[in-house]
């Protein structure tokens, strides 16, 4: 793999910040996308713009064509086994409402919902909605010391036999990875709904939907490479059938009248109005960015880089990591010493050094680990040793301005 002309091909990272090249670190927030993404999509408004699936003239089925690609190509990247499991959304937040919104024909009062300690907000919230428009009670999956999930404390808690286990696959704000087959197994053996959420885990680890075995599994494009605005919903096809809809209206009927509508089958049944056409052509553009990125290599790549970092971190003293394991996928989290994880990131900032800092959306794992929030540098594909090597040094400079 060529580096440099990998890196060449992200056009943000090509800019200075307060006269410093940018070392951009929060690629789990949101990646950096390359010209191939960007073109596709401009190419698409050019060329062929026009709604899908409605019109009998050419842009329109050129447009449809380029959509529903897409679809197929998803298809193959996590290995579903029918194109109609693949929803488009707009992000992951909205594939979990989906979901939660899409059961509540089919959880009751008393019954009860796991969720993982580590969860993002996105994969609590939408849960404790519908907990409270069914009865359903949650129940949070405990952490070990070593923020990985208590598997003695997770079989217990599936002698309950919940109704539904929500897991995240990687951990946003600690960079820590799931065994979710192992996971998954044991909830589908007790008879749940599993989802998992893969929004840390589509941009660096190979997705084979069917061989984790969940029910659902949620990601979003602008975290791999693709546009803002378009997410997934993978659902296994009896169980995403049997979902209903959150939103109503155009493209997801097949028959309207006064008395009554009749609904679309999968996949249009659950994607109403008018798509964010031009994002999904975007996610395609990315998924053919990461398919021709040599896998073995890219992967190999970001684990060393990821524990050089956290060598690095610990090198410098006075810092504590979470959950830091030489498993973990793309993210670090830290904290220097005893000072406020907002003015370490304003710091790094001067530098031009972007590093997030606070509770990244996951509060109430930061109460399990006793903290309000912590900094998290992550990385992906165009990160180099020398972005590495720059925030250390950074770091290290405000390490002496804050503690000497
Ligand atoms: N889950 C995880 C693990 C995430 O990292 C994020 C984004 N930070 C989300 C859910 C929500 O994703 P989005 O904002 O794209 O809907």
């Amino acid at each position: 793999m060529d580096f440099p002309q990998l890196r060449a091909q992200f056009p943000t990272l090509e800019q200075t910040l307060e006269g410093y090249p940018l070392c951009y670190l929060d690629t789990a927030a949101t990646s950096q996308k390359p010209n191939r993404v960007i073109d596709a999509m401009t190419q698409y408004y050019h060329n062929n713009n026009a709604n899908v699936h409605r019109a009998a003239h050419q842009l329109s089925s050129r447009a449809t064509s380029q959509y529903e690609a897409v679809r197929d190509q998803l298809k193959g990247f996590i290995k579903a086994s029918r194109r109609e499991e693949i929803i488009f959304t707009h992000g992951t937040t909205e594939s979990i409402n989906m979901v939660t919104h899409g059961l509540i024909n089919q959880i009751q009062s008393g019954d009860i919902i796991l969720i993982d300690t580590a969860a993002h907000h996105a994969n609590i919230v939408p849960w404790q909605e519908l907990a409270k428009r069914s009865g359903a009670i949650i129940k949070p999956i405990p952490l070990t010391d070593d923020c990985r999930i208590d598997e003695l404390a997770y079989e217990e808690l599936l002698k309950q036999k919940p109704a539904i286990v929500a897991l995240c696959h990687v951990s946003n704000a600690l960079g820590t990875l799931n065994p979710v087959n192992n996971l998954v197994a044991k909830a589908k053996a007790t008879g749940a709904i599993t989802l998992v959420d893969g929004a840390q885990a589509i941009a660096h680890l190979e997705i084979d939907v069917q061989a984790i075995g969940c029910d659902f599994y949620v990601f979003s494009g602008h975290k791999m490479y693709g546009p803002t605005g378009i997410g997934v919903l993978y659902g296994r096809f009896d169980i995403l059938d049997k979902l209903e809809p959150m939103m109503t209206g155009g493209e997801m009927i097949k028959a309207v009248s006064f008395d009554v509508t009749e609904f679309n089958i999968l996949p249009n049944r659950l994607e109403a109005g008018t798509p964010p056409i031009a994002e999904v052509i975007g996610l395609g553009a990315a998924i053919d960015f990461i398919l021709a990125l040599p896998k073995a290599e890219t992967a190999q790549r970001e684990q060393t880089l990821l524990a050089y970092l956290q060598n690095q971190l610990t090198g410098l003293g006075d810092i504590h990591l979470y959950g830091a394991n030489k498993n973990n996928i793309g993210a670090v989290a830290f904290n220097l010493a005893s000072e406020h994880h907002q003015d370490v990131g304003i710091l790094l900032d001067q530098q031009g050094i972007a590093v997030r800092c606070g509770h990244h959306c996951a509060m109430p794992l930061m109460q399990s680990l006793g903290i309000k929030g912590c900094c998290r540098a992550s990385i992906g594909v165009y990160t180099s040793k020398e972005d590495i090597d720059r925030f250390i040094e950074a770091l290290a400079s405000v390490k002496e301005m804050l503690l000497d």
